[in-house]
């Protein structure tokens, strides 16, 4: 009977951008004992992975940050009072403004907090306390996804919808480990019942592609050229959709930039066979057949992530996979509310999915919040990287990090520990005083958790959905958005955030300011109008009618740059940053390893059963051709090392990858001391992907 609830109330899952809904059962004091998937949701329809069957657990860890913590002049961690901790966070940050100007103190925020506190957050940093710099970790998910829709179609707009997996004739994953990295819509996959060809493009023989019914195995970062290739095959043979190209710009100039792009001319860059690439391009364009491509990291994160996903983008325009059933090129993020990032972060853009360089923009938004025209500047925030090299040179002084923990995720992250020494001040906002950023702050404000707090996540298939509080934060821990609404008093801007009294009321102002835009969800009206639709996908202006449950954009050929057409967008294949050499032979390839472990690893490692579900210690796949010439035996602890750092790992010997090429997942806190600082130029995503190293025994 301790385990018998008493009431039932949904949430969203935390962790990755499927978006699953949770029922979440209470006891009479309303908190929770236990969780079931929902049923009746569109996304999971009655699935969960390892991770959201988990998700009440990693609530009860003895290392939650429970009371605000400030570090001595012995360099100890000492618990102080909230009062202190926001006088400290205050005056410490404002002398270095009143010293170094606006420009000397940034953040780094995340795609796992709400919208309503990542807005809070954005524009109580930005208009109340009057700084520039502001990004998060979406930056090292889904900027290129961002970029690149926003170049093509005019607008950050992912086209599809989940329901596509289970309408396609044909799928390809590209860069997407699906059964792994987001195991319920690989169900979707399995769901279909078109007997469809699933098509997995990799380096790397991941789960996924062992169970696709085709793996193009190319070279690492061969990708772009093979699409080019492809697209040359496509308006070759004239397999293309007219109408669909009437409704883009740059077709003359595509064709001829792809006529260099014959299947013979990339193979050295692809490591493909003619027919492979002829015969995947007859597949894709095959008339009357629904083609829908997915792509995630392996696409994002790499150092020409933006035009690899326009050529998927130009691939589906051109035979015309868009704006139908089961067609479209789809983005799948990693976080549970990058969407809500890529809208309502303040970040690079201005809340609401405005830009900041827009003067009709910056006085709507100026307008709806309440706030004075000139609290909101057009300077841009710098990016991600250029904040920590910012901080690198001196110039960054303060630095708020919340949610996050990039002294573990971030590229080289051996260069956070370098600026760590240039930084003044270190606020780490987070639910553990544990993690490897916490580790290292000046403050930690302790975090009310996912569970903990209400609010609102957007998923990848742009479908707004709530979480609920179902259990009380431990000590003195404060949900994100309290955590905003204090310091915004103590700052003395209080007056300018009166009206974000809550998650709710926040949600009512964001929402008004959407209107008239792409993302325009001026239609809803309250969180339970949400939740009793199942999510609501935007756009969703006012007066929209009921809701269907799958809704996908540009069914109309009507896109939102300033001509209403979509741009086709190409340039040649870059080369490799960091190729191998004599001294480093091996390539690099860093991904998610397992459904049952979250990125670094903070909260699922405190769950008992997905710990057991993943080896503790870092492992590294190698060739048995490689470990057979380097005398490596099965399990041997062997050290990777590049330029930048190394990690002892165990050799997993498998032809999972191939020879010459080595993949450490991402989740072992030494693994990015290897990893190379090179970016998108479009997007600054960190090239995480692919680097040079070598093996010591
Ligand atoms: Fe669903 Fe992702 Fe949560 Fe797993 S982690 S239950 S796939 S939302």
């Amino acid at each position: 009977s301790r385990l018998k609830p008493t009431s039932t109330t949904t949430s969203i899952c935390g962790y990755c951008a499927t978006g699953c809904q949770l029922k979440i059962h209470r006891d009479q004091g309303g908190n929770a004992i236990n969780l079931t998937p929902q049923s009746k949701y569109p996304v999971n329809l009655g699935m969960a992975c390892p991770k959201g069957w988990q998700a009440l657990d990693v609530l009860h860890s003895e290392d939650r940050a429970t009371t605000p913590l400030l570090r001595n002049a012995n360099g100890d961690l000492c618990e102080i009072s909230w009062e202190i901790a926001l006088s400290e966070f205050t005056q410490r940050l404002k002398s270095i403004q009143r010293k170094h100007g606006n420009e000397s103190v940034a953040f780094l925020s995340t795609g796992q907090i709400s919208f309503e506190e990542m807005a809070f957050l954005g524009c109580l940093f930005k208009f109340g306390m009057g700084f520039i710099h502001g990004d998060a970790n979406t930056r090292q998910c889904m900027a290129t996804a961002v970029t690149a829709y926003k170049q093509s179609f005019g607008f950050d707009a992912p086209p599809g919808c989940y329901a596509d997996f289970e309408e396609s004739d044909v799928i390809v994953l590209i860069g997407s480990n699906l059964c792994i990295a987001h195991p319920i819509l690989w169900q979707r996959v399995m769901r279909n019942k078109r007997n469809p060809d699933i098509i997995v493009i990799d380096p790397r023989s991941t789960e996924t592609a062992q169970a696709a019914t085709k793996h193009i195995q190319l070279k690492p970062k061969g990708d772009l050229a093979l699409l080019h290739a492809l697209a040359h095959c496509i308006l070759r043979d004239e397999r293309i959709d007219k109408d669909s190209i009437s409704a883009t710009e740059g077709i003359n100039e595509y064709r001829e930039f792809v006529r260099a792009y014959a299947p013979e001319k990339v193979s050295a860059k692809t490591g493909l066979e003619n027919e492979q690439i002829e015969s995947l391009a007859r597949l894709v364009s095959e008339p009357g057949k629904r083609v829908s491509w997915w792509w995630t990291m392996g696409v994002n994160q790499s150092y020409e992530g933006v035009r690899t996903a326009q050529a998927i983008i130009n691939l589906c325009l051109i035979t015309g996979n868009i704006g139908k059933p089961g067609t479209g090129p789809n983005s799948i993020t990693g976080q549970c509310n990058a969407m809500g990032s890529r809208l309502f972060s303040n970040t690079t853009s201005l809340v609401g999915g405005h830009d900041f360089q827009n003067p009709e923009h910056r006085r709507k938004v100026a307008h709806g919040l309440g706030i004075p025209e000139d609290s909101i500047t057009a300077q841009a925030s710098m990016a991600y990287d250029e904040i920590l090299a910012a901080a690198e040179e001196g110039k960054i002084k303060g630095l708020w990090i919340v949610a996050t923990n990039p002294f573990h995720s971030w590229i080289d992250s051996g260069r956070l520990a370098r600026l760590r020494e240039k930084l003044d001040f270190l606020v780490v906002q987070d639910m553990y005083r544990t993690t490897e950023s916490a580790q290292v702050a000046d403050l930690i404000l302790p975090a009310a958790a996912w569970g903990e707090k209400d609010g609102c996540f957007i998923n990848s298939e742009r479908r707004i959905g709530t979480i609920k509080a179902v259990h009380q934060a431990p000590g003195m821990a404060l949900s994100d958005f309290r955590i905003f609404r204090l310091i915004a008093h103590a700052w003395g801007c209080g007056d300018l955030f009166s009206k974000w009294t809550d998650p709710e009321s926040a949600f009512h102002l964001l929402r008004d300011l959407t209107k008239d835009r792409p993302c325009d969800i001026t239609g809803i009206r309250s969180y339970q109008q949400i939740d009793d639709a199942g999510g609501i996908q935007w756009p969703y202006p006012k007066d929209s009618l009921e809701q269907e449950q799958e809704r996908r954009l540009f069914a109309d050929r009507k896109y939102y740059t300033s001509s209403g057409k979509a741009k086709l967008l190409f340039s040649s294949p870059a080369e490799n940053p960091e190729p191998i050499d004599a001294d480093y032979p091996f390539q690099l390839l860093t991904g998610r390893g397992t459904s049952s472990q979250w990125h670094t690893q903070t909260r699922t490692a405190k769950s008992a059963i997905l710990k057991k579900l993943y080896p503790t210690e870092a492992y590294v796949e190698i060739h048995p051709k490689d470990a057979a010439r380097l005398g490596i035996e099965d399990l041997q602890q062997i050290t990777i090392t590049s330029r930048r750092g190394s990690i002892v790992a165990q050799a997993y010997i498998a032809p999972t990858v191939q020879s010459g090429q080595l993949f450490i997942p991402m989740h072992y806190p030494q693994v990015n001391t290897l990893t190379h600082s090179s970016f998108d130029p479009y997007s600054r995503q960190p090239n995480y992907k692919l680097c040079a190293v070598t093996i010591r025994i």
